[in-house]
Parts: C-alpha cells; structure tokens; sequence
C-alpha cells in the first residue's frame, strides 16, 4: 500500500513528483494547492476565501485546508493509496491529518522530504511564472515554509516516517530514488 506524503520548500518538485509517480501507479495525487487554484478559478466560496492568503504567499486557515483533506481522503478512490502534496504545511495540520488517518484506518504513511538549495529553489520559481511566483510573494512563501513548514522535519523524524531525497538532481533521477527508498 502506498501513502506518500510530499514536503519539502516551494519549488522543490514535490508537485511534479508526486504527479509522475500518481500516474505511474494509478494511484490518486492530492494536492491542495491544485485543489485551491481550480476553487479560485471556480470562484467557489472556499475559493473567495483562499483567494487573498494565496495572492499574498501566506498560508490559507487550517480549518479550510483540513475540510478539504479530509473531504479528499474519505472518497473511496483513496483506498487503494494515495499521495498527498502540500499538506500537510503546520504542525497542527500533521496533528490533524494522523488523527484523520487513523479515524480512516489509512496506516503506514512514509513522508518524502524534498531536499533542495535555498538558491536553486528560487531560481526555478522565478523560472515557473505562476501568479503567486513573484518576487515579492516568493520570498514570503519561503520564510512562511521556513516558519511554519520546516518544523514538520523534526516531526516526522521524531516519528521514524522521514526518508530523504536529494531535489536537486534531474527530474528522472528523483524519481529513481524516490521510489529505491520507498522499496527499502
Ligand atoms: P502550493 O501549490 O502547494 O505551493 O500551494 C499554493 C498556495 O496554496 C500556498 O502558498 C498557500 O497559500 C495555499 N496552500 C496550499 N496548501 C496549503 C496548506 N496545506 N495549508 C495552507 N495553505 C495552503
């Protein structure tokens, strides 16, 4: 059963990892950044409300995020494995999400940190373009990670989930190694 959870900085390719590895087993990619951005687009009311956290690189409330996983995860499509990225971002929503996993008796989940360098981080995103890839929000968006998102290290290492990757190498070449440390 695979249940993967993506961290790792804000360019670090957790997105597109995640994804490649979604289609090649089948499995479901849940992204909750993908999910806010078709909201926003759909101008639903979880869309107006995320709309001005992501303008402004800071994280949208908890409670929003927490619905929305948790709506996500209870889908049956989800049984089979899944993988989750950008969730969990704070120490509450790792809280909330091993508390949801274990209400789903969904077990086993292996965390995947993205390793990456500050400077190689901001030039892909300066690279991606995407509305909340200027400048002024990158920076936001990496202090935010530093804040709020780098504490969940510690935290699931404590919890002997953590496997590490090294980012910074091609594409394919993450992707091999991210599926060797799952296998070992
Ligand atoms: P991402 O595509 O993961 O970089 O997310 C884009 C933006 O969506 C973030 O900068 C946040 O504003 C918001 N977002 C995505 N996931 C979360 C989360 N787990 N908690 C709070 N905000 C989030």
């Amino acid at each position: 059963m695979t249940r993967l959870i993506f961290l790792g900085p804000p360019g670090s390719g957790k997105g597109t990892q995640a994804k490649t590895l979604a289609d090649t087993w089948s499995l479901p990619h849940i992204s909750t950044g993908d999910i806010l951005r078709q909201a926003l687009k759909d101008k639903t009311p979880l869309g107006i409300k995320a709309q001005s956290y992501m303008d402004r690189g800071e994280l949208v409330p908890d409670k929003l995020v927490e619905d929305m996983v948790s709506d996500r995860l209870s889908q049956p499509d989800t049984n089979s494995g899944w993988l989750l990225d950008g969730f969990p971002r704070t120490v509450n929503q790792a809280l909330f999400l091993e508390e949801l996993l274990r209400k789903l008796s969904h077990n086993g989940e292996k965390v995947i940190n993205l390793e990456v360098p500050d400077d190689v981080v901001v030039e892909r995103l300066l690279e991606r373009g995407r509305k909340d890839d200027a400048e002024e929000v990158i920076r936001r968006r990496l202090e935010v990670y530093r804040n709020e998102t780098k504490p969940l290290i510690n935290y699931y290492s404590d919890r002997q989930r953590l496997l590490k990757v090294n980012g910074n190498q091609s594409q394919e070449e993450v992707t091999d190694e991210i599926k060797k440390v799952i296998a070992s």
